[in-house]
C-alpha cells in the first residue's frame, strides 16, 4: 500500500494532474494539521495543481488561522484526478466529497478502528496515534525533507490527538517523531499555547457552566454533560471552544464513561465520548452512527439529551 501510494501520487505530481486533499468536517488539529503537512510535502515535490479542502461550515477555528500551507486551502476546488482524504474513518465525514469515491483513485490516510474501508489504496493504521503519524511516514518516504512549516502542522496533529502525549498510543516512536519535529526549531510552549490554551473569558465562564451541571451516575458508571447552542450564544463563542472540555467531565473516577453533548441543532447534538478503559466507545458510537477509536469516540445524536442519553446507556448495557 505504501508503494501504490507514492506511486500514484509520484505519477500525478509529474504529470501535473490536479490532486485534492480532503479533511473531515469540522476539522480538529489532526484532519487540518495532516492534510496541509502533506499538502506542504506535495509541494515541494513538485505539485501545481494542488489544492485542499474540507466540508461543512468554512469557519476555521481561530486556533488554526495561521496554520502554514492555508494557502493550499479552497471551498470550490476543481474536479481532481486524484483525491488524498485524511483522519475520515467514514464516507459521511466527508460531506459532499464523498461524491468523488469510485469515480477518482482515492488515498486513505487514517487511524480510526472504525475506519470503513471506502479508499482504493489505504494508509490506515489503528495503531497510530494520529493520522499525523501516517502522514509523517508518507512524507519520509516520498523523499520530502522535514522543513518548519511542514513539521508545526504534524506536531499539531500529533499534540492534538494524544492530549498532548498523554493518551494510550503514544509510543516511543510518537516521542522519536516529536523530537525530529521539533529539531526544525519548533516552539513547542508557544503551540500549545495558541491551539489549547486561549480562549476568550466567555469559554472560562461556559467551561463552569458545563462542570458545573455534569450529571454522575455510579449505577451507570457514567458522567456526562450537556452544552446547547443558546450557551455558545449567551457567552458569544464558537463550537470549537468545546473542544477538549470533554477532558475536564471525564477526570471524574467513579465513571468509566464520559460524554460531552454538544449541540449543533435544534433537535441535534453531537457527541463526544470516553472511557477509563473498562468499555468499547468505539463500539458504542458505531452503533449510534458514529465511530472513532476504542478510548475517543463521537456520534450525531437527534432528540433531547435526555432521549440520546437513553440510547447510549442503552447501548452501553449490550
Ligand atoms: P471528539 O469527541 O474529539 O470530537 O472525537 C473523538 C473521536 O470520535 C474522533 O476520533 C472522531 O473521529 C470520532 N468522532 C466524533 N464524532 C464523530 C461522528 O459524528 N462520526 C464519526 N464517524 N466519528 C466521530
Ligand atoms: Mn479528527
Ligand atoms: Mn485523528
Amino acid at each position: 500500500q505504501w508503494a501504490a501510494a507514492t506511486g500514484a501520487l509520484r505519477t500525478a505530481v509529474a504529470a501535473g494532474d490536479p490532486i485534492l486533499l480532503v479533511c473531515h468536517v469540522n476539522p480538529d488539529g489532526d484532519a487540518l494539521g495532516s492534510m496541509l503537512a502533506v499538502g506542504q510535502a506535495l509541494r515541494k515535490l513538485g505539485a501545481t495543481r494542488l489544492q485542499a479542502t474540507f466540508p461543512g461550515p468554512q469557519d476555521l477555528p481561530e486556533p488554526f488561522v495561521a496554520l502554514p500551507g492555508l494557502d493550499l486551502l479552497v471551498t470550490a476546488p476543481e474536479p481532481p484526478a486524484l483525491v488524498v482524504t485524511l483522519d475520515a474513518a467514514a464516507e459521511s465525514r466527508l460531506g459532499a466529497y464523498a461524491e468523488l469515491l469510485g469515480k477518482v483513485p482515492v488515498i486513505v490516510l487514517d487511524h480510526h478502528a472504525s475506519y470503513t474501508g471506502f479508499g482504493d489504496i489505504d494508509l490506515v493504521d489503528s495503531g497510530a496515534a494520529a493520522t499525523a503519524v501516517v502522514a509523517a511516514e508518507l512524507i519520509a518516504r516520498l523523499g520530502v525533507p522535514l522543513d518548519q512549516g511542514i513539521a508545526e502542522c504534524l506536531y499539531i496533529g500529533v499534540i492534538t490527538d494524544t492530549g498532548s502525549f498523554k493518551y494510550a498510543l503514544t509510543t516511543p516512536a510518537v516521542h522519536r517523531l516529536a523530537a525530529d519535529l521539533l529539531e526544525t526549531g519548533l516552539n513547542p510552549g508557544e503551540i500549545s499555547r495558541r491551539v489549547f490554551d486561549t480562549r476568550p473569558f466567555g469559554a472560562v465562564k461556559l467551561y463552569g457552566e458545563v462542570l458545573g451541571r455534569a450529571v454522575l451516575e455510579p449505577e451507570n458508571a457514567l458522567v456526562w454533560s450537556t452544552a446547547s447552542l443558546a450557551d455558545l450564544e449567551r457567552h458569544h463563542l464558537a463550537p470549537y471552544v468545546l473542544e477538549g472540555l470533554i477532558d475536564g467531565i471525564r477526570c471524574a473516577a467513579e465513571a468509566d464513561v464520559a460524554c460531552l453533548l454538544k449541540q449543533v441543532g435544534p433537535a441535534e447534538w453531537s457527541v463526544s465520548m470516553r472511557t477509563r478503559g473498562g468499555t468499547d466507545v468505539s463500539r458504542v458510537a458505531v452503533a449510534l452512527g458514529g465511530g472513532g477509536h476504542r478510548a475517543a469516540a463521537g456520534f450525531t445524536g437527534h432528540g433531547t439529551p435526555e432521549e440520546i442519553m437513553g440510547r447510549i446507556r442503552d447501548a452501553l448495557g449490550e
